[in-house]
Parts: structure tokens; C-alpha cells; sequence
């Protein structure tokens, strides 16, 4: 289809915002509305120049609120929605599940409750309409060292709240699909890096605990794998998944690019040193960092309690969209990796007032 009006919802956090971006710049006469709760994860300052500019409209609100998703869809003429809006944090979602099934299952529902009765409705329904679902692989469970990776066809078996919630609301987006006849797609990602990037993820917490000399926690071993993408390529996948994928279908995307937990880290104390080595500004900035007095980043590397039930390896086979849609990432993971750091470097302001408003920083690894 030809995406044209868009209501992306939460688009002020780390995924949503980088790809309200990417569609801006490569679709600029596109009318996008932003729908965000604004909650600990979201961040408006994410989207402050294309608000000033008037390229996008902001909406303050829950996806769970039906009355306001249905007049945003009548009075905005929406052909298609890009559902980015979740609980997204495994380590939250141990520690209390309730919020996760209220907004990752009933809030999906009710965008589709929304997304049935004004695109199915001939007094309001645009020409062509499409509900893009964003999920994760995680849907799938767990992999050991050996396994294929997942396929689109892999049988769900989510093990995290987390993961239950994101399946739980693929299978009802689907059922839209099939039951109603809601144009639909969804797709499962590996696990996105980049700009924006909320500050309890891995590999923003790493970062910026290098910088302040603070321990970097990794759980276990360290020998857990995930599947890294770059944010933009995750964009990318997307904008061709609303042009050219077909409504029912499912897309897998990853970045072929797996790595253990402990690799990265080791990934990320090896750039940083390189950068404070070639850096003296860096050096002055940052003066709690080992880099900073000519030591190795990673003598702050600490293993932690595992998390409870902590999934093995994740792994994606993105043939399908390679195949079909000639998806093909943009990034490699060194390139991507430096690129990330850089922004974070660049960047302070962004995540110093979150890590600072968060008592015990960002770290809330589950110590049970
Ligand atoms: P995030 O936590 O950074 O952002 C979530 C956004 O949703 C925030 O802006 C938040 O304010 C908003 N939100 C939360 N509840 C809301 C509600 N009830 N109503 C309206 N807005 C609400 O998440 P993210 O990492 O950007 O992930 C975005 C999506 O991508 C999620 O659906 C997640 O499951 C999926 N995903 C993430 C990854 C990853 O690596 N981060 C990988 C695969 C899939």
C-alpha cells in the first residue's frame, strides 16, 4: 500500500522515535500523528524539532483509550497505523507484570477495537488501510547454541511476562485479520541498538556506566546470545513491510549479527578505550572513567545473579524478508556500534537528566 496518514503510537520511545524520523525524512509529505502516554520511557525532547517544525502532530495519551483512538483515526483521515506503544522491559516485567498485559494486550486491543470500527465502517473507511503490529522474537522462547534460528513458522513459547504479552497480542492482531478482515501485518525484531535508546537496555547502560566508572552488570555468565539490529535498519524493514508486505503475513527481522552478552560488553569497552586513547576532550569530560586514567573500561565488568528464567540465545532467519521485500540491514555491528557510541557521546544531556532523576542509576538488574 501507499502509507500516507499515520498515527504512530508511542512514538516518543527508543524504536518509535527513530523511525518517526526515518519516515519523516524519507516521506516528508506524509501527515504523521504521534499518540504517547509519555510514560517513565517515553520522551517528547525525542521529537522537539520535528514538532517545532510542524512536521508531525503530538497527542498525549493511552493507547487504551478507545473514544480518543477512534476520533484521532475519523478526524485525521489515518490509512495506517504503526503500533510501537508497549511495556518493553523484561527486567520490569519480572518485577511486576500487571502493566505489560494492560497496555501490550489490552491496549493492542483496543487500537484494533478502534481500528475495526472506523476502517471497516463505509462512512469513514479510506481507500486502503494497514495495521502494522511491532513485535519481538522473543515470542518465540529460547534457543540453545546448536538451533536453527527462528523462522516465521517456529511455534510461539514466550517464557518472560514480556514475551507472553507481546505474544499474546500478535495472536489477537492476527485473529483481527482473519475473523474481520482487518488489513493487517506484524513483525518480529531481533534486538534493536541506536540512538534514543532508553537508558536500562544493555548497551546504553554500558555506555554510560563506562563514562561514570560505575560497574558494568552482566547476568550469569555473560554467555546468554541476542541478535543485534541497528534501529535504522529496523525502520527500513518496516517502511517496506507497509509498501510491499502482504496483509495476514508475518516478517521476521534481524541482523544476522548474534553475539553473547559478555562479547559486547567487551565490544563496547574496547571502542571506548580507543576513543579516550585518541581523545584528550574525553579525557576531561569524563574523569570518573578507567579510560579517562589510561585503564582497561572492562575492569568494571561484574557478573550478577542471573535473571530468573533468562532466555539462552535468540536467533532470527530473515529470509523471508530478504527474499520477498529485498530487506538487506544497512549497518554492520562495528560500524553501528561506533556510530551508537558516538551519539551517546554527543549526546549527554539526553541521558543525563534520566539517569540522574533514577536514584541507583539505571541498573535494576532483578536480584532475587
Ligand atoms: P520503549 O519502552 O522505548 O518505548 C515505548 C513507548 O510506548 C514509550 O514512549 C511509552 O511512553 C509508550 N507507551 C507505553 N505504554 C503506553 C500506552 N498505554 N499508551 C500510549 N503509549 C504508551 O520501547 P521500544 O524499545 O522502543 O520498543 C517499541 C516496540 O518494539 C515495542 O512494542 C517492543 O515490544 C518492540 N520491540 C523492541 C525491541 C528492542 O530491542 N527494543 C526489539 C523488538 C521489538
Amino acid at each position: 500500500m501507499n502509507p500516507h496518514r499515520l498515527l504512530i503510537t508511542g512514538g516518543a520511545g527508543f524504536i518509535g522515535s527513530n523511525f518517526v524520523h526515518y519516515w519523516i525524512k524519507n516521506n516528508p509529505t506524509s501527515y504523521v500523528i504521534v499518540l504517547d502516554a509519555l510514560t517513565y520511557a517515553g520522551n517528547r525532547t525525542n521529537l522537539a524539532e520535528l514538532e517545532s517544525k510542524g512536521s508531525i502532530r503530538f497527542v498525549h495519551g493511552d493507547i487504551r483509550d478507545q473514544r480518543k483512538v477512534e476520533a484521532l483515526l475519523r478526524e485525521g483521515k489515518i490509512d495506517t497505523i504503526v503500533h510501537f506503544a508497549a511495556e518493553s522491559h523484561v527486567d520490569r516485567s519480572i518485577l511486576g507484570p500487571d502493566p505489560f498485559l494492560e497496555t501490550n494486550v489490552m491496549g493492542t486491543h483496543v487500537l484494533l477495537k478502534a481500528a475495526k470500527n472506523i476502517w471497516l465502517d463505509p462512512q469513514y473507511a479510506p481507500e486502503e488501510h494497514r495495521f502494522h503490529h511491532i513485535s519481538t522474537d522473543e515470542v518465540y522462547g529460547s534457543l540453545a547454541a546448536g538451533d536453527p534460528a527462528f523462522t516465521e513458522d517456529t511455534p510461539y513459547r514466550p517464557n518472560s511476562p514480556y514475551a507472553a504479552s507481546k505474544a499474546a497480542s500478535d495472536h489477537i492482531v492476527r485473529a483481527y485479520h482473519h475473523t474481520y478482515g482487518l488489513d493487517i501485518t506484524i513483525s518480529n525484531c531481533s534486538n534493536n541498538y541506536g540512538p534514543y535508546h532508553f537508558p536500562e537496555k544493555l548497551i546504553p547502560l554500558m555506555i554510560i556506566n563506562l563514562l561514570n566508572g560505575r560497574e558494568l552488570p552482566i547476568y550469569g555468565d555473560g554467555r546468554n546470545v541476542r541478535d543485534w539490529l541497528h534501529v535504522e535498519d529496523h525502520c527500513q524493514a518496516i517502511e517496506r513491510i507497509l509498501r510491499s508486505g502482504v496483509s495476514g503475513e508475518t516478517y521476521n527481522i534481524g541482523g544476522n549479527s548474534e553475539y553473547s552478552n559478555l562479547d559486547m560488553v567487551n565490544m563496547l569497552c574496547s571502542e571506548m578505550d580507543a576513543r579516550f586513547k585518541r581523545n584528550e576532550d574525553l579525557r576531561k569530560r569524563f574523569v570518573l572513567a578507567p579510560a579517562a586514567r589510561g585503564e582497561k573500561s572492562s575492569s568494571l565488568i561484574r557478573f550478577v545473579k542471573d535473571r530468573p528464567g533468562h532466555d539462552f540465545r535468540y536467533a532470527i532467519d530473515a529470509s523471508k524478508i530478504r527474499n520477498l521485500l529485498g530487506f538487506i540491514p544497512g549497518h554492520t555491528i562495528n560500524e553501528g556500534i561506533g556510530q551508537t557510541m558516538d551519539w551517546f557521546l554527543d549526546n549527554e544531556s539526553w541521558w543525563k537528566h534520566l539517569v540522574e532523576s533514577s536514584p541507583s542509576g539505571m541498573d535494576i538488574t532483578i536480584q532475587t
